[in-house]
């Protein structure tokens, strides 16, 4: 059953066309990086840029690396480094030795900023951050040349070489290009290139006090690891000139292109890194891997497969206006994914006790119950019938409204794989509640047995009131709800069943297993809570949903 599904067919996508353009014959010199910053887990928007970079070295039989992008020295963690190695793994690409880490090339930014100062390409400013700040100019007004602009090659590489050593504090000194004051655009006003931090780095500890700024640092990775194309997100198109200006600088042979395209946001999702960290930090969500975390591990813990994402990811495609994907694109992909593959089972969420009166006491007949409709070949199990079952409270009413097909006094469903039972009657607790329905069933109806009399229009799923597993069931909704005036949390994120009752054959399901739950949805059994014989199940995704694919 297992669908082709590199992540990128690419056809219509407007990057191909560029590749094509570069590199025409050679399409398999095609080298691409994901180059993540190890400052948080990857989320769903980092999956599109994983399969765009993996997916198209993948089609044209190139190469793609891991790179993480370190330069940052306080920000970043080795937990980081683990995880979202583990991420890109799961989804299904392979680096091969291609692991790489921007902060092993410290030397050689060093080495190429030295040799732009030589060049008289590169000067040591004294300005403060305000300083600069007021000679950077605007949109509209150019900006003012820095008075240690014209500072001799000798100076700046002495001046350079002593920040390096850590004679001058934090913010009192930068490297900075020499480019263009005047530049229409503000990127190209002398960037910064260095700063001074002493802070100690997760991989060169405190070998190094200045630090290289992503603008500097970004294109001499690509430049160093022989990257073709640059695949990045929209907010560095004003970059791009800078980029080229750097890797040109550097005395490179072969340059990379940068490329930009839209990142991916999604409805009733929150994306940014750092408000999802706020809520792992505050304890808002049970992790980084709370199932209702847009994060890659999130998305693995409730139940997505890397099939469903890599589907997600093929069917946005890419291009360069943002725009925000309906989350139900993705929650069709999962159901789609999961139709042929996932079980069906009978679980009820909030049992209801029916008493089949006419049915022999004691007596427990077993039925045969087929594995999955949509997948015939998954053939059938056993299923434990008798004279007390149970159902789902809302598949009873009292007084029916119109086009209730389920149970309600008079009424006649079809139970799934056993017979056709008809309300008499129930029972109402002190306060009202409906807490047992009484049914006779009609031993002509079997499931299997051919019979032919009566059409009814509701098949309800049940289980065997003294043959079944307790278990806790685990339904999650969206974290956030998008509103005109921005996003609210949702209060009922979260809604947890702990008398759910499930077919006693769901005792063996291990964790990591998918199931569907006929009628209520797709199901995984949680990987973290779980227990031996004591399957905790968080839902997936249900079954309807009102969204259209187009
Ligand atoms: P955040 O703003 O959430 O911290 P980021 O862009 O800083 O995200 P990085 O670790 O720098 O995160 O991202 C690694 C790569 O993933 C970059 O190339 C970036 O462009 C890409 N990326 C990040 N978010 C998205 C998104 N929502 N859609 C597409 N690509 C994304
Ligand atoms: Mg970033």
């Amino acid at each position: 059953m297992e669908k082709e599904n590199d992540g990128l067919k690419g056809t219509g996508n407007f990057i191909h066309n560029y590749i094509v353009e570069d590199l025409g014959e050679n399409l398999n010199k095609i080298h691409t990086r994901f180059p993540p910053e190890p400052n948080g887990y990857l989320h769903i928007g980092h999956a599109k840029s994983i399969c765009l970079n993996f997916g198209m070295a993948k089609l044209y039989g190139g190469k793609c690396n891991l790179r993480f992008d370190d330069t940052n020295p306080s920000k970043e963690e080795t937990e980081y480094v683990d995880s979202i190695a583990e991420d890109v793994k799961w989804l299904g690409f392979d680096w091969e030795d291609r692991k790489y880490f921007a902060s092993s090339y410290f030397d050689k930014f060093y080495e190429i900023a030295v040799k732009l100062i030589k060049e008289g390409k590169a000067f040591v400013c004294d300005l403060t951050p305000e300083e600069m700040r007021e000679y950077r100019g605007t949109l509209s007004a150019p900006g003012k040349e820095s008075p240690y602009r014209n500072r001799s090659v000798e100076e700046n590489l002495d001046l350079f070489e002593r920040m390096r050593a850590g004679e001058f504090p934090d913010g009192s000194k930068t490297l900075r290009a020499k480019i263009d004051m005047s530049s229409p655009n503000i990127n190209m006003r002398d960037p910064v290139l260095y700063r001074i931090n002493k802070a100690s780095h997760h991989n060169t500890g405190d070998k190094w006090c200045i630090y290289p700024m992503y603008d500097y640092a970004h294109p001499l990775e690509d430049a160093i690891e022989g990257i073709t194309h640059s695949l990045c997100t929209m907010e560095f198109e004003d970059h791009r000139p800078l980029y080229d200006w750097v890797v040109e600088n550097s005395g490179f042979k072969d340059l990379p292109r940068q490329i930009e395209f839209a990142r991916l946001e999604l409805t009733n999702t929150v994306m940014s890194k750092r408000k999802l960290r706020a809520w792992v930090e505050e304890g808002i969500v049970d992790g980084w891997d709370d199932p209702r975390m847009p994060t890659i591990c999130g998305l693995r813990r409730r139940g997505y497969t890397p099939e469903a994402i890599r589907d997600f990811c093929e069917r946005i495609g890419v291009s360069k206006a943002n725009s925000r994907v309906d989350k139900g694109l993705l929650e069709y992909c999962i159901r789609d994914d999961l139709k042929p593959k996932a079980p069906v089972i009978m679980g009820v969420l909030d049992p209801l006790k029916v008493v089949i009166t006419n049915y022999p006491e004691g007596q427990t007949e077993m039925v045969d119950v087929e594995n999955n409709p949509a997948n015939p070949e998954m053939g059938t199990r056993q299923v434990p019938f008798s004279r007390e079952i149970y159902v789902e409270k809302d598949d009873f009413m009292e007084e029916p409204v119109k086009k209730f097909f389920r149970l309600a006094p008079g009424k006649e469903v079809r139970l799934k794989g056993a017979y056709f039972v008809t309300c008499t009657d129930f029972v109402k607790d002190d306060a009202g509640n409906v807490v047992e329905v009484h049914c006779t069933y009609d031993p002509e109806t079997r499931s299997g047995s051919g019979f032919n009399g009566r059409k009814v229009k509701g098949t309800l799923h049940w289980v065997d009131a003294s043959r079944n597993l307790k278990a806790e069931v685990r339904l999650y909704e969206d974290m956030m709800i998008d509103t005109e005036d921005g996003q609210v949390m949702n209060p009922d994120s979260l809604i947890v069943k702990k008398d759910c009752v499930l077919e006693e054959g769901a005792a063996n399901a291990k964790p990591g297993e998918r199931y569907q739950f006929m009628r209520n949805g797709y199901f995984i059994v949680d990987t973290k809570d779980s227990a031996e014989g004591r399957p905790v199940f968080n839902r997936i995704v249900s079954l309807k949903s009102s969204f259209k694919l187009k």
